[in-house]
């Protein structure tokens, strides 16, 4: 078997072998790292300064080598903030308005790129195969491919792939075209994304769909695509849901809701995930159905995210005057209806609370996949299981067909979707859990790890 290499712009070094990585994706990919033996690759998350980072920092742990390298505190601020963060995250999620397309940032980004290869290039042998992750490393193909490496690249997004009106909005769209057809496979989540890019490709002339779709021809190369709904360890969290049922801090904030029904929203906070639509469904919700008034409690657990970008920052203080707004409005002395709880929280304790929520509230404007979705499903007491109200603009929602499929734009169809699923009969939503925990029972994070890898490594 080949040795496998992954590269990503962030790495998780476990401090030694066997520790368990934090999510599920480092789980699948340190497994199939360690059966392979191979390399992961990527930034460490440290700058250099304006000094150029020194030699590849390689720690061997059981049968993988990981190998970070710093970056400069231009690099950061041009690859990663700017062209990653403030280009392709937008555009990806549908947001032509809030891209900001500077020429140095998107130099910045594909030389980046280059120096990552560059680094790379040494560690690679003949015959490994090349995994690479996400929106930050499109272009590592085409950098490598000119150094004149023949192997198997693979090339897996992790967020959604917009249509083509949206995506050659991008001035450098060509780049990133071209970039993606040096692959020998380039994974999406859905069907639709494949679509999008498939369709984009015809759309603007310059490559056809093969196979009925399965294959591209494109820039003078034939490459694969497909669909890999990427998923969490079901069983593993499943299980790991009834343990935190029985944690101290789980039982605290059972206690603290007094026998309402939670209502549960998990976000990092970004302007992808539908929050400010969502605190105002609930307001909805809430004045429509006076009956609920003091009988239900909606908790928004939203850490920080990418505060160096200015949208962020902004969105940080909206949600929670929103959120104070809301409660001031609709509160009375012995109730506060929304919780707003503005960072990170353990995961025991964020696996209890799924649980424990009568309703998970997952409605994203866009979104690659949304694992939270498939973590609430998983945490379900199979007795007494709650129900998901999701977003149709999730990549989830191709699968989890037992949700309540809301579109998060329209305020009161998400408000009558959260009556419905507080008032869902047990044998509904018994019915609709178990078809989506039997899906993710067999679509875990192992079959897309090994699904990709198949395609990948067969012709
Ligand atoms: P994204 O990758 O865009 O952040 P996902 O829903 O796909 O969105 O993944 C988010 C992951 O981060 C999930 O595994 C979720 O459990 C975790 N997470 C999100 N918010 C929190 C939080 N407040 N505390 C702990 N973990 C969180």
């Amino acid at each position: 078997m080949s040795r496998l290499v992954v590269v990503s712009n962030r790495v998780t070094v476990p401090k030694k072998a066997g520790d368990a990585p934090a999510g599920g994706l480092a789980v699948a990919l340190q497994a199939a790292l360690e059966e392979r033996g191979g390399i992961w690759m990527g930034w460490s998350g440290n700058s250099s300064g304006d000094r150029e980072p020194e030699k590849l920092d390689v720690r061997e742990i059981g049968n993988i080598t990981y190998a970070l390298t710093d970056l400069t505190d231009t690099d950061v601020e041009e690859y990663y903030h700017g062209f990653a963060n403030r280009v392709l995250w937008p555009i990806c999620h549908y947001r032509l308005d809030l891209a900001e397309y500077g020429r140095k940032e998107m130099a910045g980004y594909f030389r980046v790129n280059r120096f990552f290869a560059h680094k790379l290039a040494p560690l690679l042998k003949e015959d490994d195969i090349i995994w690479v992750h996400d929106y930050h490393l499109i272009p590592l193909a085409a950098e490598l491919r000119q150094m004149g490496f023949k192997n198997k690249i693979g090339f897996f997004l992790h967020i959604p792939w917009p249509p083509a009106d949206v995506l050659f909005a991008m001035p450098v769209h060509e780049q990133i075209m071209r970039g993606l057809s040096q692959y020998d496979l380039v994974g999406f989540h859905t069907d639709f994304d494949l679509d999008n890019f498939g369709g984009g490709l015809v759309r603007e002339g310059i490559g056809e769909r093969l196979e009925g779709g399965k294959k591209f021809s494109t820039y003078g190369r034939t490459f694969k695509g497909g669909a890999y709904p990427i998923s969490i360890e079901t069983e593993a969290f499943a299980k790991y849901a009834v343990k935190a049922s029985r944690n101290a801090m789980v039982k605290k904030a059972k206690e603290s809701i007094e026998g309402r029904d939670l209502i549960i929203g998990v976000d990092r906070l970004d302007y992808s995930k539908g929050i400010t639509q969502r605190i105002d469904a609930f307001e909805q919700f809430v004045r429509l159905n006076p009956a609920y008034q003091n009988k239900v409690t909606y908790l928004q657990v939203t850490p920080k995210s990418r505060s160096e970008v200015p949208e962020y920052e902004q969105m940080q203080r909206t949600v929670a005057e929103q959120a104070g707004r809301v409660n001031g409005a609709l509160g009375q002395v012995d109730w506060t209806p929304i919780r707003y709880v503005n960072r990170s929280v353990p995961r025991p304790l964020l696996a209890g609370l799924y649980r424990l929520a009568k309703i998970g509230l997952v409605t994203p404007l866009r979104d690659g996949m949304n694992l939270v979705a498939k973590e609430y499903v998983a945490a379900q007491d199979p007795e007494d299981p709650g129900v998901l109200v999701l977003s149709r603009f999730a990549g989830a929602a191709r699968e989890l067909t037992g949700a309540l499929l809301v579109n998060p734009y329209d305020i009161e169809g998400t408000a009558h979707a959260i009556a419905r699923g507080l008032s869902m009969s047990l044998d509904e939503r018994k019915q609709r859990w178990e078809k989506m925990m039997n899906h993710l029972l067999e679509y875990d994070i192992n079959r897309w790890c090994d699904d990709f890898l198949k395609d990948l490594t067969t012709d």
